[in-house]
């Protein structure tokens, strides 16, 4: 059964040419799943030959805009190409809100029916989406606005037993997320400063590439993917190296990358989706 994300993008706040902002697509098995929507994510899902309309379910962690300000875009352009099949939208308590008041103001309409979960809770986990494929479930994270982390669990099938896929971006350093996303087959972190950069990282509610392998180690994860890196970082490879002292078997996202969540020995990740299998 196949179980992979595809990275469309890996930075941080800035966008640049080598990294856009957070966006990727997770495949359980065909089922598509969008986790997190910057601006600019429509663009990057045909690029990497994603179709856009095979995506109906989507989570947002929270409403910063390098997650967020790529949805409203995303929601037109399905409407403009004839979707009539609803969408699926988990995200914190207001982005209903900045979408219908979009929409309202612009003049634009959508015909297809969205279905919202909106989050607006503390502790514990919530599911927030369930099908025949996953089910989703989210816990709170800690950032400089409500912020919500995810773990993602395959239905089983057989005898084969279900892999875990977490997705935490933006959280400063607490080990309050790690019963969340306790022996994930693959755990997405924030990695967005060096180490150096510690006392920026602990103002701004980011990690450190040192703090993200810690979490990964504390939480017996199988494997830490870096991503939501800074723009500051021509040659990233430092974050791989500083997290890699505290979690041996890392890997740091970028753009167009594929990564399998897998049991067996870690393959190399591609650099590029290349085409979809509908
Ligand atoms: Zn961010
Ligand atoms: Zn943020």
């Amino acid at each position: 059964m196949n179980l992979y994300t595809t990275i469309l993008g890996s930075g941080a706040a800035l966008p640049t040419g080598a990294r856009r902002c957070s966006a990727q697509v997770l495949n359980i098995n065909g089922f598509k799943l969008l986790i997190d929507c910057a601006e600019g994510t429509q663009d990057r899902i045909r690029y990497n030959h994603l179709k856009l309309q095979s995506i109906g379910t989507i989570i947002i962690s929270h409403l910063h805009g390098d997650h967020f300000f790529g949805l409203p875009g995303l929601l037109s352009t399905m409407h403009l190409c004839g979707r009539t099949e609803p969408v699926t939208i988990a995200a914190p308590t207001g982005a209903r809100e900045v979408i219908e008041t979009t929409f309202r103001l612009t003049g634009n309409h959508i015909e297809y029916p969205i279905l919202w979960t909106e989050m607006d809770f503390d502790d514990g986990e919530q599911r927030v989406f369930d099908n025949e494929r996953c089910s989703v479930d989210a816990f709170r994270i800690l950032h400089t606005v409500p912020t919500y982390g995810f773990r993602i669990t395959e239905k089983p099938r057989g005898d084969h037993s279900p892999r875990v896929y977490a997705y935490c971006c933006d959280t400063a350093y607490s080990e309050a997320i790690i019963p969340h996303v306790h022996s994930a087959d693959l755990l997405c972190l924030e990695c967005t400063f060096a180490n150096e950069l510690g006392e920026l990282a602990e103002q701004r509610q980011h990690l450190t590439a040192g703090q993200a392998g810690r979490l990964a180690r504390l939480a017996g994860v199988r494997q830490l993917l870096l991503s939501h890196i800074s723009a500051r970082y021509r040659e990233p490879e430092i974050l791989l190296q500083q997290a890699s002292e505290e979690f041996a078997n890392c890997l740091l996202a970028a753009d167009g990358m594929r990564v399998e969540i897998t049991r067996s020995p870690t393959p190399p990740p591609s650099q590029h989706s290349g085409d979809e299998q509908e």
